[in-house]
């Protein structure tokens, strides 16, 4: 699915490395998080500290990870990369910790899906740079304090909800990312194709823009797969209507939403009379994971008000019913 929010296949990841933005002039948008990030920067390199903890919220392909790298660089540290589900065992996050060098950058994506063994190593580690190491079993067994470098964790989150308090409270610095407007995803559109070396007008980017979902991993996506087109097409310049024509071809709207979310709404609305429907009952209706809908397909849908979400279950909102061409039945 093309809008979905998460990758990873290789070439994807390569695709996104070559053109991720390296300095906070060239990251676009989220001033008031980079405006913060500077201060706290330059204060960490005026006292020869390493930063304090910094945890990132918000969806898939924001710009999380993108800025872990940009706030190692300004350090002039290390960064090391990895994420919640990765870490199967406290002994892992224990080698991870005494690799790291003076200040160096720790980035832990998804980290409200580390285990609770794991968890618990990083609260003396963050708090203390100190790790508490068990030494032998039984009655013998006895507690030995180790000491680490100083180090700044960046902590990435999707779900806010989810993160533990010890571990939230832990973190001195916590930033919300928000979805992006449109004339910056046409500024990350225009900075990628200047990259890719594509031709394209202001028209055609924010074509592409209209359909992103506010999220720049899909902005870029979207760019490749219209180049791709526009080279087959046409004679590689992203025209408006090599835009219009492979944003058609990919079945995603001026809305963003792609042939699975009219889909829902669809059910929503004609099997369930616009709802109030329980996620049970939508899931079985689409045959599709509850968690998929969760997850994947509703909170863009929610965000962008197609869908209420209410104590009775789902509502289709009129928006919905307008995008689609619907009338409500009285
Ligand atoms: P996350 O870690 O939140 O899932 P990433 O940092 O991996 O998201 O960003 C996804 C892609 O979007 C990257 O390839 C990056 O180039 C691009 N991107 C994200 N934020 C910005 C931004 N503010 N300006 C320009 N490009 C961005």
């Amino acid at each position: 699915r093309i809008v979905a929010p998460s990758i990873k296949n290789d070439e994807e990841i390569e695709y996104e490395k070559s053109i991720r933005p390296l300095t906070f002039d060239e990251y676009i948008g989220q001033e008031r998080v980079k405006e913060n990030l500077k201060v706290f920067i330059e204060a960490a390199l005026m006292r020869r500290e390493a930063l304090d903890h910094v945890l990132l919220f918000g969806p898939p392909g924001l710009g999380k990870t993108t800025l872990a790298y940009i706030i190692a660089r300004e350090l002039g540290v290390n960064i090391r990369i990895t994420s919640g589900p990765a870490i199967e065992r406290a002994g892992d996050l224990a080698a991870i910790l005494t690799n790291l060098g003076e200040r160096d950058l720790l980035f832990i994506d998804e980290i409200h899906r580390l285990h609770p063994s794991v968890e618990e190593i990083l609260y003396p580690a963050m708090e203390d740079f100190a790790l508490d190491i068990m030494i032998g079993k039984g009655p013998s067994a006895r507690s030995m304090r180790l000491d680490l470098s100083p180090f700044t964790l960046v902590g990435a989150t999707t779900k806010a909800g989810q993160l533990t308090s010890p571990l939230r409270d832990r973190f001195g610095v916590s930033l919300h990312l928000d979805f992006y407007k449109i004339p910056e995803l046409v500024e990350i559109i225009k900075r990628s194709a200047a990259l890719l070396k594509v031709d394209i007008d202001d028209e055609s980017a924010e074509r592409i823009a209209l359909c992103s979902r506010g999220t720049p991993r899909l902005a870029n996506r979207l760019l490749k797969r219209i180049r791709d087109f526009a080279q087959v097409r046409g004679d590689g310049k992203i025209t408006v209507d090599i835009a219009k024509e492979g944003l058609r071809l990919l079945e995603i709207d001026i809305n963003g939403l792609d042939r699975n979310d009219r889909r829902l709404l669809i059910t929503l609305i004609e099997k369930f009379d616009g709802g109030p429907a329980g996620i049970e009952s939508i899931a079985a209706a689409l045959n599709e994971d509850i968690s998929t809908i969760e997850d994947i397909y509703e909170p863009y849908l929610v965000q962008e008000g197609y869908i209420f979400r209410t104590a009775r279950g789902r509502i289709a909102s009129d928006k919905a019913y307008e995008c689609l061409g619907r009338k409500r039945s009285d």
